[in-house]
């Protein structure tokens, strides 16, 4: 993984960034106040974005990240070729253990570009973020 300051525009594919600052802006976080947006491209080419959406029972709160591969999976896509994570966040937030996991359920060589409105950027591919994740491999 790379951390760095760099003009978003020159390594981000630039309507995945939209579709996370949209999600962003959509995030339902009352209670941490903490707004998170993801978007990722599906190997159709198709876009699919979460915002984070957490709940009076705190436990049952949901990140960006899981939203928008809920939405891939649920449209039937069975993998991915990038995602973005949009915060406010400096550095830019990277996505939770849980969601590394999930994400590396469909796509582990699928690149991530954690970024923020200052185009500070974290990046690498999901297996970067998650070495030796989990696989059940059936004998
Ligand atoms: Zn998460």
């Amino acid at each position: 993984m790379t951390q760095q300051q760099t003009p978003a525009s020159t390594t981000i594919d630039p309507e995945l960034l939209s579709a996370a600052r949209q999600a962003f802006a959509n995030a339902y976080a009352p209670y941490s106040a903490f707004q998170v947006g993801a978007a990722l491209r599906g190997i159709s080419g198709r876009i699919y974005s979460g915002a984070n959406v957490e709940n009076a029972s705190y436990g049952l709160g949901r990140c960006a990240e899981q939203s928008a591969i809920q939405a891939m999976a649920s449209a039937g896509e069975r993998g991915f070729t990038a995602l973005v994570v949009y915060t406010e966040a400096s550095p830019p937030a990277s996505p939770c253990g849980a969601c590394r996991q999930i994400l590396f359920e469909f796509s582990p060589e699928a690149s991530v570009v954690c970024v923020n409105a200052q185009g500070e950027s974290v990046t690498g591919s999901v297996a970067d973020f998650l070495p030796h994740g989990f696989r059940l491999e059936h004998g």
